[in-house]
């Protein structure tokens, strides 16, 4: 049995899948029969062939033309007759293996591509060795990580599962996530939860203590996981995973209903999404607006920046569905845990640091203006809200602000309509932020509350860092005063305050935000129905008064257990 963080709910049970990039250990080999190699050369290439096809159909409908063409390019380098020719001649000649034969070719092609002044074609000996290392795997049968074809339900182990991945996966076929490393705030944990599969993160050594066909059954809502389980074990979980399917059938009686509590103080309640594709989760789940779009995953698993025009697309296809809803699309934050490769950043000691989200855009103005005239152009669809990550002083929100009016004035001189409602805000998730909330709050329409990061950054506490996790507690007091804090800050200025961080579908936090009379709960779409129906189980006034006790105590643990206590009465 393992015990690691309970990342996303339910009961996983099942074949698990281990993710590894195998090494490739091509040997040099002679041989007697050059038609035996120059068969296996053909299946490989046949294989590769029916499996890149599989992918560009795939990619062509889940994300758009731009996607499958990377593949169709994939395809045309697969098929070139030249490499063929070469590798079939040094087969014969040299009577080498196959796989050491068109190894030799493929590095030969490499090294030109490499060494070509035009940088376009320099990039592709990247998509060469691509293509070449599936073609290998395939000859040689060694496991190709592409999580996008699966034949069969799988629980997927892995040291951590990066954003790309979870994108491309076959959802209808991934029924858990095991991983080594994260918290219940890195993106894998986050993904999970926003597509619904049951997850434990930070097993630390999850990867080495199964292989691919092992059966484990873990708890998504506790961190167990059991390998191996027993006849007995295994009933158990069906039991409980029945039981859960019953719980969440009854939630579904809470959908139509207002987020209000006893006493009438009327809440919002919405969902984070990281895709167009997620909305559909989020309106099953009742959302009254999207409350973090996190835009990062349009520039992530490609291989160039996303145009003004696809990101219009994506920005106008979430706008419309919400339809007339409010949606809050955060502004790019890659950096941190989440890589875009191609962008080439050099290395940082502490990425969560360094050069991210606002202040790559606002040096990489280039990058940042193309979204900002994609969102502007956007806003006559919906009720778009825009808003800036990981904001530090004022400088930058009247920085990025300045930007947004320059892309205003570019579109105004081009004729290209936009809306001239929508409202700008931040996220407040460094503690410097919600130090001078005050004087922010005077250059915005809204707040939403980052609490994945406001914690990490207050608290000094690596988000990622298992080994420290017990650290990262959103009952800190040090947390728990900053956040009171910035909506009283915000509500002093007429301003309405979210929180998109994980504590806000946090039930054991829940109604300390609603003492604090945080105005919009934002999160991932399984815990909406949930957190409604405790909300309208309690009384805000009665909040209030648990909440002004909260602010004076000291202890996370003393806060933790007098909150418990005083909500022990209230079923969720
Ligand atoms: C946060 O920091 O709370 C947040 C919502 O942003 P992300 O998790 O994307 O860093
Ligand atoms: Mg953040």
């Amino acid at each position: 049995m393992k015990l690691g963080s309970a990342a996303s709910p339910g009961i996983g049970l099942g074949k698990v899948l281990v993710i590894k990039n195998e090494e490739l250990k091509i040997e040099n080999l002679s041989i007697d029969d050059a038609s035996v190699e120059i068969n296996k050369l053909e299946e490989a290439i046949e294989i590769s062939k029916q499996q890149l096809e599989l992918i560009r159909d795939k990619a062509f409908t889940e994300f758009g033309i731009d996607k499958a063409e990377i593949f169709e390019a994939h395809l045309m380098l697969l098929k070139d007759p030249e490499v063929k020719k070469r590798t079939v001649s040094k087969i014969t000649s040299d009577l080498s293996n196959a796989a050491s034969a068109y190894h030799q070719v493929i590095e030969e092609f490499i090294l030109i591509f490499e060494s070509m002044d035009n940088e376009y074609m320099r990039e592709r000996a990247a998509d060469i060795k691509d293509v070449s290392d599936r073609v290998l795997r395939n000859m040689l049968n060694v496991s190709i990580v592409d999580l996008s074809i699966l034949s069969e339900e799988v629980i997927l182990v892995a040291d951590d599962l990066t954003p790309s991945q979870t994108a491309t996966m076959d959802k209808s076929k991934v029924i858990g996530f095991l991983t080594d490393i994260g918290g219940r705030t890195s993106h894998s944990a986050i993904m999970a939860r926003s597509l619904e599969i049951p997850a434990v993160v930070g097993l630390k050594d999850i990867t080495k203590s199964v292989v691919s066909g092992d059966i484990v059954a873990f708890d998504g809502d506790t961190g167990v996981v059991t390998i191996n389980p027993s006849n007995e074990t295994i009933l158990n979980y069906e039991k409980q995973k029945e039981e859960q399917i019953q719980k969440k059938k009854a939630l579904e009686s809470i959908i139509g209903q207002a987020s209000v509590t006893r006493d009438g103080v009327k809440v919002e309640i919405a969902g984070n999404i990281g895709t167009p594709n997620d909305i559909a989760g989020l309106l099953k789940n009742d959302a009254e607006g999207v409350g973090l779009y996190r835009t990062e995953f349009i520039y992530m698993d490609r291989e160039t920046l996303p145009t003004e025009e696809e990101q219009y697309e994506s920005y106008k296809k979430v706008l419309e569905a919400m339809n007339s809803k409010p949606v809050v699309i955060r502004t790019l934050d890659i950096g941190g845990d989440k890589e875009v490769s191609y962008l080439k950043f050099e290395h940082e000691m502490n990425p969560f640091l360094g050069y991210r989200a606002i202040r790559l855009c606002l040096d990489r103005t280039d990058i940042f203006k193309t979204q900002l005239r994609a969102l502007l152009r956007a806003s006559v669809y919906g009720n778009l809200k825009i808003m800036f990550p990981m904001i530090s002083s004022l400088e930058e929100l009247l920085d990025a602000k300045e930007m947004l009016e320059v892309c205003k004035e570019e579109l105004t001189k081009e004729g290209i309509e936009y809306s001239n409602t929508f409202e700008v805000g931040m996220m407040i998730e460094v503690p410097s932020a919600a130090i001078i909330s005050d004087i922010l709050a005077k250059h915005v329409d809204f707040f939403s509350i980052g609490t994945n990061d406001l914690i990490q950054y207050t608290c000094a506490v690596d988000r990622m860092n298992q080994q420290i996790s017990n650290l990262y507690n959103p009952f800190n007091p040090g947390v728990l005063r900053l956040i009171k804090m910035v909506i009283d800050n915000g509500h002093k200025e007429g301003l309405w305050v979210g929180m998109c961080g994980e504590t806000a579908g946090d039930p054991r936090i829940i109604p300390i935000l609603i003492g604090f009379g945080l105005d919009e709960f934002s999160m991932s779409p399984i815990s909406i129905l949930k957190a409604r129906k405790l909300i309208r189980s309690l009384d805000a006034s009665e909040m209030k008064l648990i909440a002004d006790k909260v602010i004076q105590m000291g202890r996370a643990d003393d806060i933790e257990a007098y909150v418990t206590e005083s909500f022990s009465s209230i079923e969720n």
